[in-house]
């Protein structure tokens, strides 16, 4: 099944708004095991979209419009893909008294505009906004399906995970079950190098590739009649990528993030943990403090950015920093050692680096970045040579300074 994706709005044309619309329902139609092709964004004008969702209907199955479903002259979703599949659009009695009742309870005046919203194409399928006064709707004909959701992200996804994905999976006769295997410590085209075969070779379930900063998730996705089929399609496909991937796989479960997966590592172990930081100024301490409970692991974090603060907090020697530089092994060494010392924690990790985008030389280039990992007084020291702007190396420091850490 091929779905295509149109966000109708003029706003969303003039840089207004981003088309946040757009991720979530390619993300979630991607869970469903839909393939999207294309998606456009086209304003408020009745010809241009028509011809938009004309093409959209002949190189797809499905078609999603979000947004122009409200009662203003420039809401004209529905008229033209009413007019596109050739229906009339009729009161829908229900959805009226939906608008009524919302506008009575909110001691609203009801102009005559509102009534626009409880207009159906014929033969249309009207679905419930909980969270607004216009319906979605779904239009069936010549095997293709148009469905209209409304453009307000607090509308659009609450009608779509409760009554559209349903619909959608009912499509497909049986469910849709997704795993999300997240890898860490290896870069995405060796991911993909390693699952090729599997790739190549899949239909029921399938796995799609995610690269996600300095980590690359597998989505595994099985449609199944239940909980116990999809389960017998997903164990053995899971079993091989744990084969092929060992401990490089830090979760198989959706919500868990990489610091999470940390965070209980260490607190499995009983370990508690503090981080010494220089070129990402917190950030480190930041992702770990984000972790709910991370309280019974987390003891301090130091951010010494200039010489002199790693030497008066951390304790690195002067002539260290001397002779080898801030950033270096060795300094990246002894903020481990320091940080440990002073905070008592059996875990100390400590990152320093040249973020740019200046400061770099031919020996030390931007991107240098030097991570120690001192546990219970064994250190482990990495170098890494990272690419990007400023933020991007940071953020990338953080990831692997992560990485380290579950070693
Ligand atoms: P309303 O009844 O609020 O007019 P509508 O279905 O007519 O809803 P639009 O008028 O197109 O939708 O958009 C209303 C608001 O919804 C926009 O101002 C914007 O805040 C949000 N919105 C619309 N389209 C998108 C989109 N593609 N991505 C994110 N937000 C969107
Ligand atoms: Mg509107």
């Amino acid at each position: 099944m091929i779905v295509e994706l149109i966000a109708v709005g003029t706003e969303l044309l003039l840089g207004n708004i981003v088309n946040t619309n757009a991720a979530y329902l390619s993300e979630r139609c991607a869970d469903l095991g839909l393939s999207c092709f294309y998606q456009s964004v086209v304003g408020d004008n009745e010809e241009r979209l028509a011809n938009v969702i004309k093409t959209a209907l002949e190189r797809s199955d499905i078609v999603i419009l979000s947004g122009g479903l409200g009662p203003t002259a420039d809401d004209l979703t529905k008229e033209t893909a009413a007019k596109v599949m050739g229906r009339k659009l009729e009161m829908h009695e229900p959805s009226r008294r939906t608008i009524e009742e919302f506008f009575q309870r909110r001691n609203l005046e009801l102009t005559e505009n509102n009534w626009k919203q409880a207009m159906v194409p014929e033969g249309a399928i009207a679905v419930d906004n909980e969270n607004g006064t216009a319906p979605g709707v779904i239009i069936e004909g010549e095997g293709k399906k148009v469905i209209l959701l409304p453009g307000p992200p607090n509308e659009l996804i609450p009608m779509f995970e409760k009554s559209i994905i349903p619909y959608l999976s009912g499509e497909k006769n049986g469910t849709i079950y997704s795993r999300t295997v997240k890898i860490c410590g290896v870069g995405e085209s060796k991911v993909e190098t390693v699952v090729k075969d599997l790739i190549d070779g899949q239909s029921n379930p399938t796995i799609a590739p995610y690269a996600k900063n300095s980590e690359v998730h597998l989505r595994v996705t099985a449609s199944a009649a239940d909980e116990g089929e999809a389960q017998k399609l997903l164990t053995p496909v899971l079993d091989e990528l744990m084969g092929r991937f060992g401990s490089n796989i830090y979760t198989m479960d959706t919500n868990v993030t990489l610091e999470k997966a940390v965070a209980d590592l260490l607190e499995e172990r009983h370990l508690t943990v503090s981080t010494a930081e220089s070129c990402t100024g917190g950030m480190l301490a930041a992702r770990l403090i984000n972790v709910p409970g991370i309280s019974n692991t987390y003891k301090s974090g130091y951010i010494t950015y200039s010489n002199k603060a790693k030497r008066k907090v951390l304790s690195v020697k002067k002539s260290l920093l001397e002779k080898k530089g801030a950033v270096s092994e060795e300094t990246a060494v002894a903020m481990a050692k320091g940080a440990a010392a002073i905070s008592k924690a059996d875990v100390a990790v400590a990152v320093t680096g040249i973020a740019g985008p200046d400061g770099g030389t031919k020996e030390k280039p931007v991107g240098l970045v030097y991570i120690a990992c001192n546990v219970c007084g064994k250190v482990t020291v990495k170098k890494y040579h990272f690419s990007g702007n400023r933020a991007k190396i940071r953020e990338t420091t953080v990831s692997n300074a992560l990485i380290l850490m579950r070693h």
